[in-house]
């Protein structure tokens, strides 16, 4: 059985009242939005011929994905953050952007509160005898390409386990274990002292992994840490650098990595003396180039829901 019933007055119709499109009140954009969602799911069902055993599976589905917390992580794993990342940079190439350190996805596990420094970070608060010490440094700078002093970096990252404080499903860890911000000097540099992460995957029993598990897709990310960089007048960068070397770089299931964001890893000496747990360490250098506001606002600045922790 294969009907086609989109076109007709009656689903027209029905769309139009389920959306209340008739009426003046409400919320328009949340209007115009839910009906051309809710019309493209209907085209779809006709196009495909999708079954209500099908649609069923997916209400359930949705159901799951909230009970589970995760539709944050599925927007990551099928790409829609990717998506508008491509957008943001097609908006900065219409408006003659160009410079700055490329964007990426900031993925569901940042938490809000954590300190502020000056200079430098020792953000390892949890032992971790698998990790090795890692330090991070380099310099903010502004469009003009002169260091900024005043800036702030966020940093977060996982643990030897692949899990994130706030969201570790061990509860091994303190609030704001691996996660801190620096505030740059008049040299525009700054510095965290921490421990290497590696890379992590989805909750193996979650609802994004049973979804993956169908497009024969996994779940995994390579080894990385995320940053926020903002300083006031220019726009506030979202990103990641990935640790070089590590297998899945290029096939990261959030789809995240660019290039000019996998910075050489050095090993140095010396460790001790900076308070690391042993003398050898790796050190990446990593600068960040901020750009201008666009028409006086900050174009890129994203608001969602964020985890807070009270300090
Ligand atoms: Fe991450």
């Amino acid at each position: 059985m294969s009907v086609k019933v989109f076109a007709n007055q009656e689903v027209q119709d029905l769309l139009e009242a389920a959306t209340n499109l008739g009426s003046n009140s409400g919320n328009a954009r949340a209007k115009q939005i839910t009906h051309r969602l809710l019309s493209d799911l209907f085209k779809a069902i006709d196009d495909l011929d999708m079954t209500p055993d099908e649609i069923w599976a997916g209400v359930n589905f949705t159901n799951r994905l909230g009970q589970d917390g995760e539709a944050a992580l599925l927007a990551a794993g099928l790409g829609l953050e990717k998506y508008l990342d491509i957008r943001m940079d097609a908006a900065d190439r219409q408006a003659e952007i160009d410079g700055g350190t490329p964007r990426t996805i900031e993925g569901p596990l940042y938490v809000e509160g954590a300190p502020v420094r000056d200079g430098m970070s020792k953000i390892d608060l949890d032992a971790d005898p698998n990790a090795g010490p890692l330090v991070i440094r380099g310099a903010v700078t502004g469009p003009d390409g002169k260091p900024l002093a005043g800036a702030v970096v966020e940093c977060w990252h996982a643990n030897s386990k692949g899990f994130y404080s706030h969201f570790d499903p061990t509860d091994a860890q303190s609030a704001f274990n691996l996660r801190g911000a620096v505030r740059t000097g008049q040299d525009g540099t700054y510095e965290f002292r921490t421990l290497m992460p590696v890379g992590y995957g989805c909750p193996p029993q979650g609802s994004t992994q049973q979804l993956l598990n169908l497009l024969a897709r996994h779940g995994n990310r390579s080894a990385h840490l995320h940053f926020f960089v903002t300083s006031n007048g220019l726009r506030k960068l979202t990103t990641q650098i990935n640790i070089e070397g590590d297998p899945l770089i290029w096939d990261d299931f959030a789809y995240a990595t660019r290039e000019g964001l996998i910075p050489p890893v050095t090993e140095k000496t010396g460790g001790t003396a900076l308070g690391l747990k042993v003398d050898t360490y790796k050190e990446i250098e990593f600068n960040f180039a901020l750009t201008p506001m666009v028409q006086g606002k900050d174009n890129q600045l994203v608001n969602r829901l964020r985890a807070t922790v009270a300090v």
